[in-house]
């Protein structure tokens, strides 16, 4: 037992034990846990928050990228308020005008996406564009990379964490389950690519076109590991050529990695586009868009929709799309607001996060550190390696893990939070006084615990 620890969280430590009597594991969330137990937070202010203890960290978690304006920015605040005063409510459950406005909000950015439907999470945007990519190519396998997370989607959740073990070959990936409970035939529809590997995706996607609805990727892995140049080109070139659809997951990257997302950096057209986190404004959201030819087949007045009382006899029915929350008013006006301060606030937070990034290889160059950063835009990684190139979840691993996580901890202590996995995301907020001490942080811990 670390008792520095202990004796600085201790009201965690009671929080944490009332909380697993009645949650597994005390947790919400799996990936909110790290040794020997989270600390738990209750409030927060800009670019900082406060563990039960009264502990204040600089928050660079941002709610897992979610919030790059920081927590309760005032311009959302205000948004939100105005919303439920002017309407009346926080949820109509019918059309409404704000569907519209944040649709052409995103299309000024993602102009690949067409046509707009709206969802909860990036993993229910994920299903829905499987499904539409189903519908559209009457073929139902997917292939995914090795290390691409989408969302708990049983037939997606597999090698994002594979043990060397089980992955397979470097240019053959092998599907891996990454969760307990998946029926044995999960991964039967599953394609695994190796990301960054023109010739291996094309031998494996040629191999398996007919039976491929699509190819779904991350396009920037992980939000911090570049494409080579024209990895993205050759995959979109090749898909179009043997009929498979090409879908962005930029949930984590659409408006923090750039404004116009990984596609817009690169230049890539895809055919469907999954974003969320940063355009719900800190509230759970997601969305699909692309081509108008495949997002319509979703429209009730496209085939017979099972709800609109006609009957289900006939062959041709929508493609099935609901939910109870889909649009919610309140996250809407949320992302809307977080997009008008965006689009004034990006381009310094991004010279900002460059500098930071920069002052920290600086930092690592000076205690004779091996340390590369990886990422773009608002968001990036620390990773201690010698490696000149980091290409896919492969160089990864290879990092040293055991010296980040002492690093991680010994931040954390100093007021640093990057849990889970030092990752930064940084808000507007995150102003040069709170990135100075961060590398005042780094500066004393270095000598610590790297030596
Ligand atoms: N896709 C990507 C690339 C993600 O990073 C995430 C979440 N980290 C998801 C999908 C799932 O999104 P959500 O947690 O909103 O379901």
């Amino acid at each position: 037992p670390d008792e520095v620890y202990t004796e600085r969280t201790a009201q965690s430590l009671a929080h944490m034990e009332r909380a697993r009597t009645v949650m597994p594991g005390g947790m919400t969330a799996n990936i909110k846990h790290f040794a020997p137990y989270p600390i738990t937070i209750n409030r927060a202010n800009g670019s900082k928050f406060y563990d039960v203890d009264g502990n204040e960290y600089i928050d660079y978690l941002m709610g897992y990228g979610a919030l790059i304006l920081g927590h309760a920015h005032p311009h959302v605040r205000e948004a939100i308020v105005r919303q439920i005063e002017e309407d009346g409510t926080w949820l109509f459950g019918t059309p409404h005008d704000r569907e519209v406005t944040m649709a052409a909000r995103i299309q000024k950015h993602f102009p690949s996406m067409e046509q707009i439907r709206y969802a909860n999470s990036g993993t229910e945007a994920n299903l829905l564009a499987m499904r539409l990519a189903m519908a559209h190519t009457k073929k139902y396998k997917i292939a995914k990379f090795e290390g691409h997370y989408h969302g708990a989607i049983d037939s997606l959740l597999l090698s994002i964490h594979p043990s060397k073990s089980d992955a397979g070959d470097q240019e053959d990936p092998q599907a891996v389950p990454d969760s307990g409970g998946m029926a044995p035939n999960a991964s039967d529809d599953t394609i695994i690519l190796p990301f960054n590997d023109s010739k291996s995706c094309a031998r494996i996607l040629e191999q398996h076109k007919d039976e491929l609805a699509a190819v779904i990727i991350e396009p920037m892995e992980g939000g911090i590991i570049a494409p080579k140049s024209q990895f993205l080109q050759q995959l979109r070139k090749l898909t179009k050529k043997i009929g498979v659809l090409l879908i962005f997951d930029e949930v984590k990257t659409a408006f923090r990695s750039s404004m116009d997302g990984v596609q817009g950096l690169y230049d890539v057209t895809p055919d469907l586009t999954t974003i969320g986190k940063v355009v719900g404004g800190g509230f759970p959201f997601g969305v699909v868009g692309g081509k108008s030819a495949i997002m319509e087949q979703s429209s009730p007045l496209s085939g017979t929709d099972v709800f609109a009382g006609e009957g289900s006899q006939t062959s041709q029915k929508a493609l099935f799309h609901s939910g109870t929350y889909n649009g919610h008013p309140l996250i809407l006006a949320a992302g809307i607001a977080t997009l008008d301060v965006l689009e004034q606030a990006y381009d310094p937070l991004v010279a900002r996060t460059d500098r930071f990034r920069e002052e920290l290889t600086h930092l690592f160059q000076k205690h004779d550190i091996p340390m590369k950063t990886v990422g773009n835009g608002a968001m990036f990684s620390v990773l201690l390696t010698e490696r000149q190139e980091i290409n896919h979840y492969r160089d990864l691993q290879m990092c040293d893990h055991g010296s980040r996580k002492k690093l991680d901890k010994a931040l954390f202590e100093a007021g640093v939070y990057t849990k889970p996995g030092n990752r930064y995301s940084l808000s507007v907020v995150h102003d040069d006084e709170v990135l100075t001490k961060t590398l005042e942080a780094y500066d004393r811990v270095i000598p610590e615990v790297l030596r």
